[in-house]
């Protein structure tokens, strides 16, 4: 068990900077993502953190206590690079009861560790069996089994899920997520998938370029992303953006956006004079008879309860996600309307969100 706090991390690689002060704070048993693009610096906090890379400054403590400088066998982290590495010459017993036994633990106290693990991952049946003949699923298990038995105060995960087919991964993903809610320990874990992000973590920090760019859960980083960036980066098919210039007062009712009026909730600090973008999310788009603006509908792509709609509208290409119920016909021009309560307003030159 152990709080995680993260304070102004920076890594350099000679002169290529990796991380550049990053902060954050990841409570005891919280399941903890780090999300972001291929190269954006997810890795190297992680190990960072579990002390197989040093910061080149900042500070990292665990359960209360700087460990920053620590070597990684000090920090009582247990890393799981990739949960198919198990050793093949031993069976599923052996596999689990190495750490204990390269601590050196009595036999007795390494049995019932492992009886206790088996339970838990219910895999008592194939204790005694060799790891070469092993399901998918069960080797996943082992690897698993291998990573808790010792009950470190944390689990660094780095993409444990990455090399499985989307349909077994979404399994192991939801196993991963009922074993975490039984144990309760804190589990830092790395993903540059959005969608497993969203739907396993607690907290998400969303990274791009060695920075932070929001840290918080899945629904604030949905529904208030902080910069265009998270705004693109999170959701399917992503927020749209449509770019205006103009004026906007604090407490405001609306922008005019291509002659139109659009409704818009209140602002939190003036934005004039700038080009702006306004963020929808494609499940916020209305179809309206009289709306002034229109667009003119190019595909509609049919995902089973709903339906993606593109449109050529006034700003550029716009995507409404609409219940597959609607009649909708490509060439139709309809009016379009957006849900005021719903909607980001983004400062285009610094990406970062008005509201
Ligand atoms: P990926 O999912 O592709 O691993 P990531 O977000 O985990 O991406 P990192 O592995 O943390 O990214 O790497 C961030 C950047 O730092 C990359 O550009 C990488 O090339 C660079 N980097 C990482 N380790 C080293 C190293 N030991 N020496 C030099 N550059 C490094």
């Amino acid at each position: 068990m152990a709080e995680i706090v993260i304070k102004d991390l920076r890594k350099e690689f000679g002169d290529f900077t990796a991380v550049k002060g990053s902060s954050f704070t990841i409570a005891d048993g919280e399941f903890f993502m780090l999300l972001g693009p291929s190269g954006c610096g997810k890795t190297t906090t992680l190990r960072m953190i579990a002390g197989l890379e040093l910061p080149t400054s900042g500070e990292i403590w665990i359960d209360g206590e700087e460990v920053s400088k620590k070597p990684a066998s000090q920090r009582d982290i247990a890393f799981v690079f990739q949960m198919f590495a198990l050793y093949p010459h031993m069976n599923v017993r052996r596999n689990i009861a190495y750490p204990l036994v390269s601590q050196g633990l009595p036999r007795a106290k390494v049995n019932e560790k492992i009886a206790e693990v088996a339970r838990i991952l219910g895999i008592e049946d194939i204790l005694d069996n060799p790891v070469s003949g092993l399901s998918g699923g069960d080797r996943q298990r082992v690897a698993l089994g291998r990573a808790i038995v010792r009950s470190p105060k944390a689990f660094m995960m780095d993409e444990p899920l990455g090399a499985l087919d989307a349909e077994f991964r979404e399994r192991m993903a939801e196993e991963l997520r009922a074993l975490h809610d039984r144990m309760g320990a804190t589990t830092v874990y790395v993903t540059h998938d959005q969608l497993e992000a969203m739907q396993m973590g607690d907290k998400i920090v969303v990274m791009n370029h060695g920075v932070v760019e929001q840290f918080g859960t899945p629904q604030e980083i949905y529904d208030h992303p902080a910069t265009m960036f998270v705004a693109d980066f999170i959701g399917s098919p992503p927020m749209n953006f449509i770019p205006f210039e103009g004026s906007v007062s604090p407490g405001a009712a609306s922008v005019r956006v291509a002659g139109t009026q659009i409704a818009l909730p209140a602002l939190r600090e003036e934005a004039h004079a700038r080009r702006m973008v306004l963020g929808v999310r494609p499940e916020h788009v209305r179809f309206t008879d009289e709306g002034a603006y229109r667009g003119r509908i190019e595909a509609v792509e049919y995902l089973g309860t709903t339906q993606i709609v593109t449109l050529d509208a006034p700003n550029g290409t716009l995507r409404a996600r609409l219940p597959s119920s609607d009649v909708v016909r490509t060439g139709e021009v309809v009016g379009l309307d957006f849900v005021a309560s719903t909607l980001s307003l983004f400062d285009e030159a610094s990406g970062r969100a008005l509201r």
